[in-house]
């Protein structure tokens, strides 16, 4: 390990929800201190303030910040602690900081905070032991709140605590707050303040009296659900799929909505870890092979056509398209077939032949899905992976329908 001091931000809150002030907020504190490592820290119970009425779980709200933190699109990795969740009682933040004190002894730890928390720092629990271990780094919550606002605070924690105080003023600021929020969504609102995968994370939830009938779901909220469950990297995959499966729905006379969800749900477990699979194929009663049992890879599709089917009440057609996305099958419906290779060839893919197989998608479909399996099944060997069963009867298919038809 290197000797270097690193900085490090710890932004705390209650996070209920977290919303993109408090994102724009993190970003552009890290961009200022120039952090090597940002914390986000959901309390559990805050000592400042009490929890409204219909506020969502300490769990719910860890959850909703790994969520945005990994929507940030911070320059530094950016970890969410559950160190004032885990703790009993009142989560001060003298306490947290002497515990980070011992997780980094040599690093220079910097504390976030917005106008409200700066103005009343000296009230909180150990103003002294707070401004020993870390320096605050605080900024406007609203354009009002300029020098005027911080300066006789800043003189006083100075004075009081020796403080290092570093007062930024956020590039992108956004006037909200997770009080407003939480009423918009009570109203049945969709607040532009929330990233949308959190958005989505609260109506799967039926978090702060949304009531969402997830069956009957609009389709920028099914994106939302779908969202919220993959990590934010594999978004421009999921969308390129869902434009690609559309296109090729009205090019070969499928049904375009049915394409739509199925790409919009295509990979919602994708991040699932092969216990939860598991768990999920036990408890929807999804029969696996030898080969799924072991195949992470393989068993989303699976459980990904079942939450499709229970959760999202999709029509046993856009089901089975997920259920075999991945694999293939004999004698593939169109659907099917249309998911198969849209997740392939989407435009976000790039490889060696995908030209090839954009081209001839719109000319042929079953050429291309012919070559898609061909070159998955090369690319396999060349992996010395097994093929699974159904991906060499789904060529094998097409290949006689092929010569049939050449008579
Ligand atoms: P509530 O409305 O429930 O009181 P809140 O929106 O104030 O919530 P908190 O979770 O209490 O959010 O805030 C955590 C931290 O983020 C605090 O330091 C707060 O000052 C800061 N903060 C909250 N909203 C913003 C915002 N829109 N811009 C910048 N900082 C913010």
């Amino acid at each position: 390990m290197s000797g270097k001091t690193r900085r490090i931000g710890i932004y705390g809150g209650t996070f209920d929800p977290i919303h993109t002030g408090h994102m724009a907020a993190a970003r552009g504190a890290c961009q200022a201190l120039g952090v090597d490592r940002l914390l986000l820290i959901p309390d559990g119970t805050p000592p400042h303030k009490e929890l409204a009425e219909g506020s969502a779980t300490p769990g719910d709200r860890l959850e909703m910040a790994r969520i945005a933190a990994d929507r940030l699109g911070a320059k530094c990795p950016v970890e969410v602690l559950d160190i004032e969740q885990s703790r009993a009682g009142k989560s001060y933040t003298c306490d947290t900081l002497r515990a980070l004190r011992q997780r980094y002894p040599r690093d220079e730890l910097w504390l976030l905070m917005g106008t409200d928390m700066f103005l009343t720092l000296h009230q909180w629990r150990e103003p002294e032991t707070i401004c020993a271990l870390a320096g605050i780094c605080a900024f406007g919550r609203s354009a009002g709140d300029g020098k005027d606002t911080f300066a006789p605070q800043k003189r006083r924690l100075k004075e009081r605590y020796g403080a290092r105080v570093k007062i930024i003023g956020l590039p992108d600021l956004v006037e909200v707050s997770s009080t407003q929020l939480r009423a918009a969504l009570a109203a049945g609102e969709r607040p532009d303040a929330l990233d949308e995968s959190v958005y989505g994370y609260i109506l799967r939830r039926r978090l702060y009296g949304t009531r969402a009938d997830l069956t009957r779901l609009g389709w920028d909220d099914l994106r939302a659900c779908s969202y919220s469950m993959i990590r934010a990297k594999r978004i421009p995959h999921v969308w390129g799929c869902e434009e690609e499966a559309v296109r090729l729905a009205r090019r070969w006379g499928a049904n375009p909505d049915d394409a739509r969800a199925a790409a919009i749900l295509h990979d919602c477990t994708k991040y699932l870890n092969l216990e939860e699979q598991l768990s999920l194929c036990e408890k929807y009663g999804i029969l696996l092979d030898d080969m799924e049992r072991v195949t992470l890879k393989l068993l989303h599709a699976k459980t990904g056509a079942a939450i499709a089917g229970e959760e999202y009440g999709m029509s046993e057609a856009i089901c089975s398209a997920i259920y075999y996305h991945t694999t293939g099958r004999a004698d593939m419906t169109q659907l099917e077939k249309i998911l198969y290779i849209a997740d392939y060839m989407e435009p976000s893919r790039d490889f060696d032949g995908v030209e090839r197989l954009r081209e001839l998608v719109y000319r042929d479909l079953d050429a291309a899905v012919r070559l898609g399996l061909e070159m998955t099944i090369e690319e396999m060997k060349g992996y010395g992976s097994p093929v699974h069963e159904k991906t060499l009867e789904a060529l094998d298919f097409l290949r006689k329908e092929q010569k049939k038809n050449n008579g």
